[in-house]
């Protein structure tokens, strides 16, 4: 059996990171057994780290992150921190550093989660984020600054080559899932990247005959959301809408402990990024009542990229079932972790 070993960056980060990140990993071993071997380089950043020596993320570790298969990250973040630091600093540097151009969050309703929503219906679909271009892109700059002439300006950069290549990852994925994309953009305001957008859409679906695509305005798409949001298969989407959109698709599944993300640099040159979407919830840190499933299925993604489907898969249909049974009841991060380790 070819049994490779892979090497993972670890990055627990702070809060409850630290505590959900061990359990995915455990998950992770444990799913794994006789298919594959993973060794874990752990680096020490985010909030707690600034706070001690003021580093964010030195270049040299970059480099050495770079080295690695896959990058599994707990959560980063700091109320004590001014705003940005580690946002720009670490995480956007992490993602424009390794070409991590593509933003998937999937957005699944289970079975036992309570939704806001009051008809959920079936929701199981996934946003493909543009994630290196678009308003996040460090184009602009304050002018006059502290004056009463002040002028500040952010570039939204959309780029022929960066919106082609996430076009096609959004194809690529619809093919395996319903085989439907919905394009949600201002086109009808936002005249130049709108309608560059869509003709990529258009162009490359040609290509792709069995998928169909529809097209949305974010502000429709984030009432569909609400009202009908069985309606998504794929929603692809640029960097600054994706960011909003996928903060509601994550609370009409029933919120912060359930949804994971990866930032994903397809070509293969860089490694992916994988991680809960809720942040590091000082509230409740060094509790150890953290839900470590979001951390459990960031795992699942991260394996998933590798190319380990089969783990992955066993890892999912654990939490789903898990979930199912479990989720109205108050566990601490050790039961969860336990309870999903003892069925795979
Ligand atoms: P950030 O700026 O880091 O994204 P945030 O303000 O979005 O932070 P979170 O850290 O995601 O906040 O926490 C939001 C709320 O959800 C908090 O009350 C937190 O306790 C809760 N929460 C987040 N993650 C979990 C989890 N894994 N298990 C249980 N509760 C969680
Ligand atoms: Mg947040």
């Amino acid at each position: 059996m070819n049994r490779q070993t892979y090497t993972i960056a670890v990055v627990p980060g702070d809060g409850i990171g630290k505590e959900i990140t061990p359990v995915a990993q455990e998950v992770m071993e444990k799913a794994t057994e006789g298919m594959a071997g993973f060794k874990y380089v752990d680096f020490d950043l985010g909030a707690e780290r600034y706070l001690r020596d003021g580093a964010v993320l030195p270049d040299e570790e970059l480099e050495r992150i770079k080295q690695t298969d896959a990058i599994l990250l707990g959560a980063i973040g700091d109320p004590r921190i001014h705003a940005g630091v580690l946002e720009r600093g670490l995480l956007l540097k992490l993602r424009f550093g390794l070409d991590q151009y593509v933003n998937l969050r999937p957005c699944k309703l289970y079975k036992g989660v309570e939704s806001p929503l009051k008809n959920p219906g079936d929701i199981d679909f996934v946003v493909v984020r543009e994630g290196t271009e678009g308003l996040y892109c460090g184009a602009g700059g304050a002018i006059r600054k502290d004056t009463p002439d002040e002028v500040a300006t952010e570039v939204s950069v959309n780029t022929a080559y960066g919106v082609e290549r996430v076009v096609r990852y959004a194809y690529e994925l619809a093919m395996k899932r319903r085989r439907h994309i919905t394009l949600v953009h201002k086109k009808n305001v936002l005249i130049n990247a709108g309608d560059m957008w869509q003709r990529i859409v258009d162009r490359v679906g040609q290509e792709y005959p069995e998928v169909s695509h529809d097209y949305q305005h974010i502000d429709a798409a984030t009432i569909f959301m609400v009202t009908d949001p069985g309606r998504f298969d794929v929603v692809l989407t640029d960097n600054l809408f994706g960011d909003i959109l996928t903060d509601e698709a994550g609370s009409v599944v029933g919120g912060v402990g359930y949804s994971a993300s990866g930032c994903i640099n397809a070509s293969g040159k860089y490694p992916s990024m994988f991680e809960p979407i809720h942040g590091s919830a000082p509230d409740i840190a060094g509790k150890g009542i953290a839900n470590p499933t979001a951390a459990v299925l960031s795992a699942a993604m991260l394996l998933r990229n590798l190319g380990l489907d089969e783990p992955a898969v066993l890892i999912e249909n654990a939490v789903e079932a898990d979930i199912e049974q479990n989720a109205s009841r108050r566990r601490s991060t050790a039961d969860v972790g336990r309870d999903i380790l003892g069925r795979l």
